[in-house]
């Protein structure tokens, strides 16, 4: 069976046509087949046409969170509730076509365990989401020791042994992203033209939000900012070193009004102030992170389920 997981926050304008165009591709596969829709808190009638779905088509099934979790724990939940022996993560926007499923349900038969979707080209978004996406993908993939492909977002195909994996990963900071190449297995990508949104609005536009969440990928899998700071300290040590000896011997030898001012001191110590402040803030970013994991708290909340009852696990 293929299982299918798409994470809905105010989505009930697209739902329907979601169900639609899946529906009709896995018919043409012939795979026996479900669609699991997580409701991550919408505050729209998602839950409600969930519930539609799944009363006329017993295959769709659903679980509803307690509040708003994020789009990571959205797609955890889906992972932890589905069956099926391959798992196909998308988008609920039609960003990602469902059509390329088959292509994947293909390379998966030929003994691949993760077969992830490469964005060759994205239609209908700003050129700034596309800029910093670009230097996203580009920067994540140098200072990480896992091997995550470029342009790759979270469509992808997932054998089990994969979805267990992952589902077992009690982290509470996840980015998927990272974690699936992490697991290994054997994994392809397959291309595909990303969608502009079928309808309602982008939950990550703003920077704000993209700067977290580029915050979140960089700290689950590098230690590089850490490192950073220890660099910048060497450099900073043998400069000083060097500009001891310097002003020493221009005291000495020179002129005895040379580096009198207020002015070099006031520069200097506002300079390393700085320095110092950013490494501080760059070691709270990775504390208030294991601080979250300290706790313990569970990922998620369900508030209701459709379809998970018959199997005695809602
Ligand atoms: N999403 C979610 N929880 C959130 C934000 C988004 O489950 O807190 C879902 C959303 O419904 C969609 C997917 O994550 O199915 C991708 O979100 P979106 O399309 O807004 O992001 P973009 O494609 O613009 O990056
Ligand atoms: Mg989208």
């Amino acid at each position: 069976m293929i299982s299918i997981i798409a994470p809905v926050y105010n989505e009930e304008e697209v739902l329907h046509s979601l169900y639609d165009r899946i529906s009709e591709v896995m018919e043409g596969t012939g795979e026996e087949w479900e669609l699991m829709l997580v409701n991550d808190g919408s505050r729209d009638r998602s839950a409600e046409v969930i519930q539609e779905l799944h009363e006329r088509d017993g295959r769709v099934r659903g679980l509803s969170f307690s509040r708003n979790f994020g789009f990571q724990e959205a797609v955890t939940a889906g992972m932890h509730h589905v069956k099926g022996d391959a798992v196909v993560l998308t988008d609920a926007d039609l960003q990602d076509p469902p059509e390329v499923i088959p292509e994947m349900i293909a390379k998966w038969k030929e003994g691949y365990d993760v077969v992830y979707g490469v964005r060759n080209s994205r239609e209908g978004e700003t050129w700034w989401k596309l800029i910093t996406a670009k230097l996203f993908y580009r920067l994540i993939h140098r200072i990480t020791s896992v091997d995550i492909p470029l342009d790759t977002g979270d469509f992808r195909l997932m054998d089990r042994r994969v979805v267990d994996a992952i589902g077992n990963m009690s982290e509470r900071n996840r980015f998927l992203r990272g974690m699936v190449p992490w697991v290994g297995f054997k994994q392809i990508g397959v291309e595909y033209a990303r969608q502009p949104r079928f309808a309602g609005e982008s939950k990550y536009s703003s920077t704000r939000k993209m700067l977290g969440f580029a915050m979140d990928a960089i700290t689950s899998f590098s230690y590089f900012p850490l490192r950073l700071a220890t660099f910048f300290g060497f450099v900073m040590a043998s400069i000083s070193g060097l500009a001891i000896m310097l002003v020493i011997f221009l005291r000495l030898f020179w002129a005895e009004q040379a580096f009198t001012g207020q002015a070099t001191t006031l520069v200097t110590v506002l300079f390393l102030g700085g320095v110092q402040l950013i490494s501080l803030g760059i070691i709270g970013e990775y504390l208030g992170r294991i601080y979250d994991e300290v706790k313990g708290r569970p990922l998620y909340l369900v508030d209701r389920s459709w379809g998970l009852e018959e199997r005695g696990e809602a």
